[in-house]
């Protein structure tokens, strides 16, 4: 009996987050891929419903990267294609800007970020003694700060709703309710199983991928890892050292907590960060409907739960009041949580971006990206433009 012809995409792209969404798009409108099928497969009722919609929403303006490190150079890059792509399409964003604000004693440490983020090409950042910010932001309590004019806010899920538009224009499939369950690679290819539940209808569905794209998220390194079991087993002969390394991934959580106070500000605030957790601190962030929150605090976690313990509520006021004095503990209300993939790394240096083609391993259609945490929303059109020229490059 003939085996049973499956639907064949010349791209497949696992996930549609903000960096799944951005690589469709960027496939979409490239002449390189003009005519080719491409589909997203999402698990999920719908896009960015995963570490997308669980952040702070703000386009860094790149400060805090170590220099050559992929974080930096895409931070930068995407910021500006990011403020280009909202003013061309109408996201709903501002430019508001933001000041990282020194306790005193903390100034040396103030003046070493602002090196850092000049060596980075962060060149307009401005130092800001008590007696201006008192002006600016009178409820802020610092002895000086930085002024970072480039970083802004953006309405996140507007965003994502446009890039998937303007890539289904382009012919791109949207399927949610599609969980990858396995990746098995093929002499051309690869080989996908799925499951598509709608929550009324369960069945499973298998197709083929000339090119494939782990844009999974937090899920990156299973998929990944299920690959390369299915690659070993099917090549018994492989060299297992040939085949590529999945970073190790670990996992910091995020909690906000909603301030139902009026909101004093005019900036974004943000303290030094909180280097022993690679995070950039207990900072307040406004929405574009200027509603204000506190967050994320960075907490080690092993499972992905969401759920925001209450309890962290004097924490949060005890970190918040030391540079915001008049804050009031009781207005502040568990709000949401997002969990940032970081990887592993040697003596607790910053974990970076991976975003590997998998040629040299002897798999040229795959790409992996590993470790997009923040600035991964500001970074996005920059990794799908690194996604395009090593699919150029590689395939
Ligand atoms: C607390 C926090 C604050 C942050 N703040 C900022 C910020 O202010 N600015 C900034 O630039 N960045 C920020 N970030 C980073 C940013 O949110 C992420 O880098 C970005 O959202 C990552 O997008 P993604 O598409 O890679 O992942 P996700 O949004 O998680 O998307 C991955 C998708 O893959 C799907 N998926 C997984 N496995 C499968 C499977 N087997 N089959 C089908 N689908 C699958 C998931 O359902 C998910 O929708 C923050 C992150 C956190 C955690």
């Amino acid at each position: 009996m003939a085996a049973k012809k499956l639907d064949r995409f010349d791209v497949v792209i696992i996930g549609g987050g903000v960096v799944g969404l951005a690589v469709a798009y960027q496939l979409s409108k490239s002449p390189a891929f003009v005519g080719k099928s491409i589909v997203i497969l999402e698990r999920e009722k719908g896009f960015g419903m995963q570490t997308s919609s669980r952040n702070s929403e703000v386009i860094h303006a790149g400060i805090y990267y170590d220099a050559q490190s992929l974080k930096a150079e895409l931070c930068l890059h995407g910021r500006e294609l990011l403020y280009d792509y909202c003013r061309r399409f109408e996201i709903p964003h501002s430019r508001i800007g933001k000041l990282i604000v020194a306790q005193s004693g903390q100034d040396t440490a103030l003046e070493a970020l602002e090196e850092k983020a000049r060596t980075n090409g962060v060149t307009n950042l401005r130092m800001i003694d008590r007696a201006l910010l008192t002006r600016i932001e009178p409820a802020v309590a610092a002895s000086s700060a930085l002024f970072s004019p480039s970083t802004g806010i953006i309405d996140s899920h507007s965003y994502m709703r446009s890039l998937l538009d303007n890539a289904e224009r382009h012919g791109v499939i949207f399927s949610h309710s599609t969980s990858v369950e396995s990746v098995m690679p093929e002499e051309r290819g690869f080989l996908l199983s799925t499951i598509v539940d709608d929550g009324r209808v369960r069945q499973l569905y298998a197709l083929r991928a000339n090119t494939l794209i782990n844009c999974a998220g937090l899920d990156a390194q299973h998929l990944a890892t299920m690959v390369i079991e299915e690659y070993t087993s099917a090549a018994d002969d492989q060299n297992l050292s040939e085949i590529f390394g999945v970073p190790e991934q670990v996992l910091s959580k995020g909690s906000y907590f909603d301030y139902t106070g009026a909101n004093p500000f005019s900036h974004l605030i943000y303290p030094l960060p909180d280097s022993g957790h690679d995070a950039l601190g207990i900072h307040a962030t406004i929405d574009l409907s200027g509603a204000l929150r506190f967050g994320p605090d960075a907490e080690w976690c092993e499972n992905i739960d969401y759920s925001v313990d209450p309890s962290k509520a004097a924490l949060f006021a005890k970190s918040v009041q030391q540079y915001f004095p008049a804050l009031d503990p009781a207005k502040l209300k568990p709000g949401y949580s997002g969990i940032r993939t970081k990887l592993k790394t040697a003596a607790g240096a910053p974990s970076d971006f991976i975003i590997r083609s998998e040629k040299a391993s002897g798999l040229p259609g795959l790409v992996n990206l590993f470790g997009i945490e923040s600035p991964g929303l500001t970074s996005s059109l920059a990794i799908a433009e690194r996604v395009e020229s090593l699919l150029a490059e590689t395939t």
